[in-house]
């Protein structure tokens, strides 16, 4: 699938950037302003939004944002899902797949760039398999982290302790570009540079 883009966005850099977050908003409503904070940038940049397609969560108030500041969401939700996490009704453009890889596939096919946001097993799980591929030279896109107040600091601590005990090369931790701030992370992604040691 190719997405079409006004002219006049043409040389933004990462048109496309595909949000992994909760299908829950959390305890702290610092995680919701987060979210809605990186859904501005997003269409103030006029850059599209790639995501789950729910509409529950922080999945569906990032989209809702997205689209009151006009701008472009492709949701991407398996069918087994379509009821559970309820589809949003009002994107630009929603994909419905037979399963959950085919969904997978298809929001990494679409985008640019990747941001996880605070979420559950679910953001965790996808934000993982875009490392792992990227880690496996499978694909060049980078790869962010929101770190809301600290919410992630214990992952990137797991992950550092797993490089200094052999498990990860450096360069390999080093995908996972993290900012707290959404424009500071947005800069960093487009700035980054592709990985050049991949696994194999
Ligand atoms: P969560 O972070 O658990 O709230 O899930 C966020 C999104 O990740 C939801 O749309 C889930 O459907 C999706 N997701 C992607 N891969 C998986 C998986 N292997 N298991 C569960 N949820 C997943």
């Amino acid at each position: 699938m190719s997405l079409s883009t006004s002219s006049n966005v043409t040389n933004v850099p990462l048109r496309s950037i595909c949000v992994f977050c909760g299908s829950s908003a959390g305890v702290e409503p610092d995680y919701l302003s987060a979210s809605l904070a990186l859904a501005d940038c997003i269409a103030q940049s006029e850059r599209s939004l790639v995501y789950g397609g729910a509409d529950i969560g922080l999945m569906g108030a990032v989209a809702d944002r997205v689209l009151a500041g006009d701008g472009k969401v492709i949701g991407v939700i398996p069918k087994s899902l379509v009821d559970v996490e309820i589809a949003h009704p009002g994107l630009t453009e929603l994909h419905v797949t037979d399963g959950m890889h085919e969904r997978k596939a298809k929001m990494a096919e679409c985008c640019d760039a990747f941001i996880a946001l605070p979420g559950g097993l679910g953001t965790l799980e996808e934000l993982f398999e875009v490392l792992t591929w990227a880690q496996l030279g499978y694909h060049q896109k980078p790869i962010g982290l929101l770190n809301v107040n600290g919410f992630y600091d214990s992952l990137l601590a797991f992950l550092d302790h797993s490089a200094a005990q052999g498990f990860m090369k450096l360069a390999h931790r080093d995908l996972l570009h993290v900012a707290s701030d959404p424009n500071t992370l947005i800069e960093r992604l487009v700035s980054a540079k592709p990985l050049t040691a991949a696994k194999l």
